[in-house]
């Protein structure tokens, strides 16, 4: 149903490594990818923390090896997940910021921001990337945007997809919708081909290569309508991974060049894992690349190069597992291989071409589709589903998505097992009844846990919710109870129980709408999501008086010469502006500056009543 909403609705593709936001441009009847103040069509997924101001996107990367305890990415490897995840505990080795356990085993952040420690948890963090990318279409649209359609990787679990919708709440955003990533890039590819009038049937495979995420999904498209077949994906699998196999390669040179470990310096391994990002990239055009970085440990330099085909040889293995999964993929979707039109490639890593010479090799030669642009096609896709959710926007093309569940959803049976009612990769909407027996006689009640996952043990599973059906009337074991299943459209699922002769019945709605935390935790975020705001607009305006005083320094001492004023004169004032900026500057707010700026217009009156007009004048660049 479309939502009433005033003003812009976006679509966010909030990235591991990079994030994008797009708009529905009624005019143009097209998307458009919104460029960041830096000029850039995608963000960095950074926040950093210094002691004076918080950065995001661009100007955190930028810095990161200057601050690289204080610089926080990979918010997207730890949202949903527990501290004591395995994929937490491997990553958490190579990640230069400080990752602790907190009060419900859920990972935190501890940084250092204005001299003092904070904790952040990874929804706060994402929240910091989605008010960058609101902030940044605000910014371009010139108008408030409070609407969005925020994309996850399709095989993320329920609480992976709750805790960013906690993020977009955080960060003042109504999430109109999650959709997954690959459908949001198929419905980019949709209407691509739409606009060379393909209208026939076509099985399309999404392969979507990110920075930390693997996705592959295979849609029928026919029309206006998307039907996903099946999905599946590693959500811990992407181009960070093959920085990382870089950077392990390069530390083992590096110790056995110069007899000594960079491991422990996390400054020195953020300088490296940039420049093994970089020399990654260089090699999707070349056949080697060179690391050059001076300083990097102890003072040694480190020069080196590492060809493609070494670069292939360390990534071999997760190569491989992408072909495993699209395989398992189009084994799911019960569709021949040969019988598949096109086989798309969306995000950065799916540049690399040894992974396009294998899916080539899997598909028999088949041509790849790279016409899509790989880091923006999802945000695209959002930003017409943002269109298509909210009222006032007209001749948006018709699309409907129907998508599958990405995990296996059943209850807890006997002791700890998994039973299964909706397994991975069915159509939704969807709806399944079983009938179960009671365990022993005359049981007046049933507990029923509702799970999802793959693992047999249904504690290995993720708990989604619980209830209780009670008044179950005397019977021996085995007295019949009814459980349903249903999810509708909007993947919102409702599982109830119901005793048929006393047609007793309880039930529980796990929508997306319910966070993942308490309404009174995201309030609190909120609180102090805008309390960081309003630091930083103050650090910027306090920059910005900070510049215009040392601007109309240096122009005064300019006027004087011009002049031939005698300098001595007006010294003191000049001293004492240029002692404000060098050496107190901390200590003081915005209102001291511009106090001093307005002392030295009206000094510089006083002694010549040209003299304002002419600094005014004056063109820096
Ligand atoms: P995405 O999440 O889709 O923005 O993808 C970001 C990932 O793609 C990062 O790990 C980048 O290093 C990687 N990437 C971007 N361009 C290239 C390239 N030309 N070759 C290899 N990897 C790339």
């Amino acid at each position: 149903m479309a939502k009433k909403c005033e003003g812009h609705a976006v679509g966010i593709d909030l990235g591991t490594t990079y994030s994008c936001v797009a708009v529905w441009q009624q005019q143009h009847s097209r998307a458009e990818i919104i460029p960041n103040d830096q000029g850039n069509r995608t963000t960095p997924s950074y926040v950093a923390f210094t002691h004076n101001q918080r950065l995001i996107g661009d100007a955190a990367k930028n810095q990161a090896a200057i601050n690289s305890t204080n610089t926080v990415f990979d918010a997207k490897r730890m949202i949903g997940r527990k501290f004591a995840d395995p994929n937490i505990q491997k990553d958490k080795v190579l990640w230069p910021f400080k990752v602790i356990s907190g009060a419900n085993g859920e990972p935190i952040v501890s940084v250092k921001y204005k001299d003092q420690e904070r904790r952040l948890c990874p929804e706060e963090i994402s929240a910091m990337v989605l008010t960058k990318m609101r902030e940044t279409a605000e910014a371009y649209l010139d108008s408030p945007v409070e609407y969005a359609v925020i994309t996850v990787p399709a095989y993320f679990s329920d609480s992976q997809r709750k805790a960013t919708r906690d993020a977009g709440a955080i960060a003042g955003l109504t999430v109109m919708r999650l959709i997954n990533e690959p459908t949001a890039a198929a419905i980019a590819y949709g209407l691509d081909k739409r606009a060379g009038n393909c209208s026939a049937e076509r099985n399309v495979l999404i392969f979507d290569l990110g920075g930390g995420t693997f996705d592959v999904t295979l849609l029928t498209i026919k029309d206006k309508l998307f039907e996903v077949k099946a999905a599946c994906g590693n959500t811990h699998l992407g181009g960070e991974d093959f920085d990382d196999r870089m950077l392990k390669y390069f530390i083992e040179e590096f110790e056995k060049k110069n007899k000594v470990d960079i491991s422990g310096d996390s400054r020195a391994l953020r300088r490296l894992r940039n420049e093994c990002e970089r020399a990654k990239r260089t090699l999707s055009s070349s056949i080697d690349a060179f690391i050059d970085i001076d300083c990097l440990f102890k003072g040694i330099d480190f020069s080196s190069s590492i060809t493609q085909a070494k670069f292939e040889e360390l990534n071999k293995d997760l190569f491989e597992e992408c072909i495993e999964i699209v395989k398992e993929c189009v084994t799911n979707a019960g569709i021949d291989k040969r019988c598949i039109h096109e086989v798309v490639l969306v995000g950065g890593s799916s540049r690399i071409p040894k992974v396009q010479q294998l899916l080539q090799e899997f598909f028999q030669g088949k041509n790849l589709f790279k016409a899509l642009n790989p880091d923006e096609a999802v945000a695209y896709g959002a930003a017409l589903q943002a269109a298509l959710l909210s009222e006032g926007f007209k001749n948006v093309p018709n699309v409907v998505v129907c998508d599958v569940t990405p995990l296996s959803l059943g209850i807890c049976e006997k002791v700890d097992i998994m039973s299964i009612e909706i397994p991975r990769n069915s159509s939704i909407p969807i709806k399944k009844k079983t009938k179960y027996g009671t365990v022993v006689d005359n049981q007046s009640f049933a507990r029923v846990f509702v799970y999802e996952g793959e693992r047999a043990r249904a504690s290995d599973n993720n708990l989604l919710g619980r209830f209780v059906l009670s008044g179950i009337p005397p019977a021996p074991r085995g007295h019949p109870i009814m459980i349903c299943f249903n999810i509708d459209e909007d993947g919102i699922l409702n599982v109830s129980a119901e005793e048929e002769t006393t047609g007793k019945s309880n039930e529980i709605t796990i929508t997306n709408d319910k966070g993942r935390m308490s309404a009174k935790e995201i309030a609190r975020l909120i609180q102090e999501a805008k309390i960081y705001e309003a630091e930083d607009r103050e650090f910027l305006e306090k920059d910005g008086a900070m510049n215009d005083l040392d601007d109309y320094v240096y122009k005064m001492r300019k006027a004087l010469e011009d002049i031939e004023m005698d300098k001595e004169k007006i010294g003191d004032a000049i001293v004492k502006a240029k002692s404000l900026l060098d050496d107190h500057k901390e200590q003081h707010k915005k209102d001291v500056f511009e106090k001093n700026m307005k002392d030295l217009e009206l000094y510089s009156e006083s002694l010549n009543a040209n003299l304002k007009n002419m600094i005014l004048s004056y063109t820096i660049f």
